[in-house]
């Protein structure tokens, strides 16, 4: 089957693969490695899977430099069983942890904490409609907190924090939208985690990197599916684990260490962001940032244009030039272009190419 047919596809999650991974694995799908079956057929614990079960343990902890003393987890329930296992894991009984409300996804993360403990809102943006990141000197940590936890990268409201905080107490960060497109300064976090389906796999599951002396520390009796020191225990294969995502996650990572490793995804995202927004910048406001220029995300360019009514034309005419998945999320509209570890330069230049069309026929 030809290449032919496939769209510039700039979904915020699940999203674009690289194509020959794709091919890998459709070739890999009736017989894997000479043993008459695909892998989804084969038991967890058969020696076909476990191989690639390991490789990909041990090509996350090389390709984001995860020190020994981390724990790498593959975990099902995505990264919104995050949200409540952090703190059931991370937080005694009457221990507390300070939250950054800095959008959508910040938001989830304090209100589910708040369910299982009794955790504090350190920064909210809400009265700025979200549209940009604190400074450190803003956050209003409560005392005694255990962590504070961020949100690297807001994937619907299009912003992301340049650099990691400076406090000092650990970090917690939800990467799940700038998973591994940046490197990690490890001795920051006690935990990071993100789901993968958008800058590593298909859908699925979460990874967490968790500081091993943490394991157990919250005293609570907690149900084995939850308990990260259960999982670490068993090299997440506790019970039966996602083997799909885990399979072609595992393909990404290696073709990203092949790539140049997260140096260079940095580098690319910056390319593909930049000249999106340079696009943008450079229109005489016809298309319009509505975020901070500090906080402007690498990985969801977010923007306006004059009024709803092109804005629904822009992503009918882009998806008729085979360009998908432009529309801005429902409960902030407007267009956004998600443009992952994954996605090749040339989408990015199509879409430009189309912004450039767009406005001269309409402005
Ligand atoms: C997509 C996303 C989530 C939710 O991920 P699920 O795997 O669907 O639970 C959480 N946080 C951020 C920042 C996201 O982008």
């Amino acid at each position: 089957m030809s290449t032919a047919s496939r769209v510039h596809n700039f979904c915020a999650g699940p999203c674009t693969l690289p194509v020959s991974i794709l091919e890998e694995t459709r070739d890999e799908l009736l017989d894997f490695d000479g043993i008459g079956m695909s892998l989804l057929e084969d038991s967890h614990r058969a020696p076909a899977y476990d191989a690639v079960h390991m490789a990909a343990l041990a090509d996350f902890r090389t390709l984001a430099g995860v020190p020994d003393d981390y724990a790498v987890l593959f975990l099902q329930g995505g990264a919104t069983m995050q949200f409540c296992q952090i703190p059931m894991n991370l937080l005694a009984d009457g221990e507390t942890a300070s939250y950054l409300n800095t959008g959508a996804w910040g938001k989830k993360a304090l209100a589910d904490a708040r369910k299982v403990a009794d955790v504090h809102e350190a920064w909210s943006g809400a009265d700025e409609g979200f549209a940009r990141m604190p400074s450190d000197d803003e956050f209003d940590i409560a005392e005694d907190s255990r962590y504070l936890h961020i949100t690297t990268n807001e994937t619907i409201g299009g912003i992301r924090l340049p650099g990691y905080p400076t406090v000092d107490l650990p970090m917690v960060a939800d990467m799940s939208s700038d998973f591994l497109s940046r490197p990690i300064d490890w001795d920051r976090f006690d935990l990071v985690y993100g789901g993968v389906q958008k800058n590593l796999g298909p859908s699925g599951m979460a990874v967490v990197i968790v500081r091993r002396d943490l394991l157990g520390r919250s005293g609570r009796d907690l149900p084995s599916a939850l308990d990260y020191a259960v999982q670490d225990a068993n090299d997440s294969l506790a019970n039966t684990p996602p083997m799909f995502p885990i399979w072609v996650m595992g393909k990404v990572l290696r073709w990203m260490i092949d790539a140049g490793g997260l140096g260079e995804f940095e580098r690319r995202a910056a390319e593909r962001a930049g000249l999106l927004y340079a696009t943008i910048d450079d229109s005489d406001g016809w298309y319009r940032s509505p975020v901070d220029e500090a906080s402007r995300s690498h990985m969801n360019i977010v923007f306006r244009l004059p009024d709803e009514d092109l804005e629904k034309r822009f992503v009918a005419e882009a998806a008729d030039a085979r360009m998908v998945n432009l529309k801005g999320h429902r409960s902030v509209g407007g267009i956004r272009a998600s443009t992952y570890n994954a996605l090749p330069l040339e989408s990015v230049e199509a879409l430009v190419g189309f912004m450039a069309d767009f406005r001269a026929a309409n402005a």
